[in-house]
């Protein structure tokens, strides 16, 4: 097949970018290397294609979000789930104190304040069974039994300052209705899943496959859920560079502090990368631009017609 060919050149012109800076407020991740590079495609008949460091473990960061997302819908309802996490994009940077001042609604559930809610809707009595019941989904995503990273977990939490005033200031509105402090204690565990840039392009494959887990044809999202994803990724997955990203590279996509970026295209691939240095708005430098070159060489962008 010539697809891993073109992938390594498409590394070799994009790899020597050196700019932007790994996320220096979690210390596990300000220390890690920041060279490594990798690219990974899947099809929705399931032929993975990985180049590079695709079989690196890192920790999944926001990447979580669409799927804990899907997870929340699941598990309440679409409705129940928009009663509490609108579906409009912020602008924001991730990290922003987005909730609507008549509701107290987070805008999305790709910003921190919708994630930390969206975790806090899974099913599950207590904090663990919550945290265990997203990482058995993720798991069936990936195709392989997924943990948690115990050393970025406690990196995070000790620093986890912003996260713990939105996860507050959640449960003053009932947005969140147990114990915050557990709400920001699960979202970061799930953040703190550990998964390689194959497992992702794999998840990404099934968003991509309707829901359908390419490897072992799983129907993991319902339908109707996974359109629900993919259109708050379009909107809202990059933040406040939503705007630019769509109409640059048009594939629904999310990135992650770690350095990882999936998208996803409907019915045909899903993809993913992973290069720690990030740009201004928190997504990968590298990746952004690998996602760029893909999207113009492979006519991947979603507004092309075949
Ligand atoms: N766990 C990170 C945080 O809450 C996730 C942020 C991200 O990946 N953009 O800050």
């Amino acid at each position: 097949s010539p697809i891993p060919d073109y992938l390594t050149q498409v590394l070799d012109t994009c790899g020597g970018d050196t700019s932007g800076a790994p996320a220096d407020y979690i210390p596990e991740l300000r220390d890690a290397d920041p060279d490594r590079l990798g690219v990974s495609l899947c099809t929705v008949d399931g032929a993975v294609y990985d180049v590079g460091d695709t079989a690196d473990e890192i920790s999944i960061q926001s990447v979580s979000k669409p799927f804990a997302y899907a997870l929340a819908v699941i598990d309440r309802g679409l409705e129940a789930v928009l009663q509490k996490i609108d579906v409009e994009p912020s602008g924001d940077a991730f990290n922003e104190i987005s909730l609507d001042p008549a509701t107290g609604r987070p805008r999305n559930p790709m910003i921190n304040a919708g994630a930390i809610a969206a975790h806090a809707l899974i099913d599950g009595d207590n904090l663990d069974a919550r945290v265990e019941r997203f990482r058995e989904f993720a798991g069936r995503l990936a195709g392989r039994e997924l943990t948690v990273d115990e050393a970025v977990f406690a990196s995070e939490m000790s620093e986890a300052y912003r996260n713990r005033a939105l996860a507050n200031l959640l449960r003053s509105r009932g947005i969140v209705e147990g114990d915050p402090e557990d709400a920001v204690r699960g979202y970061i565990r799930q953040c703190s899943i550990n998964v390689t840039a194959h497992d992702l392009s794999v998840m990404a494959a099934t968003l991509a496959a309707g829901g359908v887990q390419p490897l072992t044809g799983e129907q993991v999202i319902p339908p109707r859920v996974n359109r629900q994803v993919l259109s708050v990724m379009t909107t809202c997955g990059m933040y406040d560079a939503a705007g630019d990203w769509v109409t640059s590279v048009g594939i629904p996509a999310k990135s992650g502090v770690s350095g990882v970026l999936i998208g996803a295209l409907p019915g045909q691939v899903g993809l993913a990368t992973f290069s720690p240095r990030l740009d201004a708005h928190g997504n990968s430098v590298r990746g952004v631009q690998i996602f760029e070159r893909l999207s113009d060489d492979m006519g991947m962008h979603m507004m092309e017609a075949p």
